[in-house]
């Protein structure tokens, strides 16, 4: 069976990052026809707008996207193309497990987290204006509905009960932020009895900070607000290991988008040098999206003993203080054909340690 996918390669690392991901995709053998579409500062380029319709015509038309990593300009200029997208689309359910890959890279090798976070509204809603003419004063409007709050609440109920999590946490701060922060709490503690089978508890944002820090192994699922979880996410994937191993997924009613955690690294780009683990993971998580299980194994089990052995990794995995021994930096390209190399050859159903062992990720849209 073949697929057609649309490629977003994105700015900055993100055109090196999605080629490692389509060679490792490619040495799966799964047949997938990728329809490229720009978006970014190629397409302000060429077209005169970062996020031209076409790129959401292909996404709407193969229902599966991967993406790179978008540069959004501070300040003045063009609004995100990433929140754009998100809000165009309706990919309201943005995934983001932190997960120790062979307990490399990290000083928690047991990190085990998914942080799942609202993308569509809350203070990424891109209602803001200057309240005076001088511009010393400015607003930002912090959406929050009912019926985003109940939907993200409930999709992170479901994937803690498909993927057998042991607890959901809501993340909020509505001691403060009474309205929004009190929808939201108010969402979670109406569905939270609707699954009994699912412990679950809350945190303020603050608090949150500091208990991941401290003891990451004791939380599991985390729900919460789009900035919140947007920060969170960076912080899980310091956790599990740095931006550079954190893939991430976007999901509406009818499409996926797989994007990893970090953002272009503009300081990396065209020098070959970024870690293509985080794409080359959302192509795994995208082959088990599209039912290629097999597939899906065999790069995850490759992307495994590549950095368990720790003879082709990139920079990052291969600081001093989160390795045993030596290493010498390879190249993005470089640790992307060792992947490649490695995925027809393992074998992907030898067993895992923990917290791998516990299982994949199952994906919420498979059957629909
Ligand atoms: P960033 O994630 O691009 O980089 C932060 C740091 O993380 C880098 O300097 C680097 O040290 C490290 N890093 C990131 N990716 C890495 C990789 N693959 N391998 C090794 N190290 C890696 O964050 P930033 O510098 O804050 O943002 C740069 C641009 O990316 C901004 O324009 C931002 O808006 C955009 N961004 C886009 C997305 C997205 O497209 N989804 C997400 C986040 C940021």
């Amino acid at each position: 069976m073949s697929y057609r996918v649309t490629l977003i390669p994105g700015d900055g690392i993100g055109p090196e990052v999605t080629n490692a991901a389509r060679l490792v995709a490619a040495a799966t053998g799964v047949t997938i026809d990728w329809e490229i579409a720009e978006a970014g500062e190629k397409a302000i380029a060429s077209e005169g707008t970062p996020l031209p319709d076409s790129v959401l015509e292909s996404i709407r038309r193969n229902r599966v996207a991967l993406k790179g990593p978008i540069t959004t300009p501070i300040g003045s200029g063009f609004r995100s193309v990433n929140v754009a997208l998100r809000q165009q689309l309706d990919l309201y359910a943005s995934v983001r497990p932190a997960r120790a890959i062979a307990g490399e890279g990290t000083r928690f090798p047991e990190t085990d987290l998914v942080v799942v976070r609202e993308a569509t509204e809350g203070l990424y809603s891109g209602v803001e204006h200057w309240v005076d003419r001088d511009h010393t004063a400015a607003e930002s409007v912090n959406v929050v509905t009912r019926k985003a709050s109940d939907r993200i609440v409930r999709f992170a109920f479901e994937l803690a009960r498909r993927e057998k999590r042991k607890r959901v946490t809501a993340v909020h701060k509505a001691n403060i932020l009474k309205t929004t922060g009190g929808l939201f709490q108010t969402a979670f503690r109406e569905m939270a009895p609707r699954y009994p089978d699912i412990p679950s508890d809350e945190r303020l944002i603050d608090n949150m900070c500091m208990q991941l820090v401290k003891k990451p192994e004791e939380y599991d699922v985390i729900v919460t607000t789009n900035l919140f979880g947007d920060i969170l996410s960076d912080l899980c994937a310091g956790l599990a290991g740095g931006l550079g191993v954190a893939p991430g997924a976007l999901y509406g009613e009818n499409l996926a988008v797989f994007e990893p955690v970090h953002g272009s690294a503009p300081k990396y780009a065209g020098q070959d040098k970024a870690d293509p683990v985080a794409e080359i993971l959302c192509v795994e998580r995208m082959l088990r999206h599209l039912g290629e299980t097999e597939a899906a194994d065999r790069v995850f089990r490759a992307v495994w003993e590549t950095i368990a052995e720790k003879k082709v990794v990139t920079y990052d995995l291969a600081l001093p203080g989160y390795t045993q021994r030596p290493v010498t930096p390879s190249s993005c390209s470089a640790m992307a054909g060792e992947i490649a190399r490695k995925v027809p050859i393992v074998n992907p159903e030898a067993p895992l340690p923990r917290p791998w062992a516990v299982g994949h990720a199952q994906d919420p849209h498979l059957e629909g």
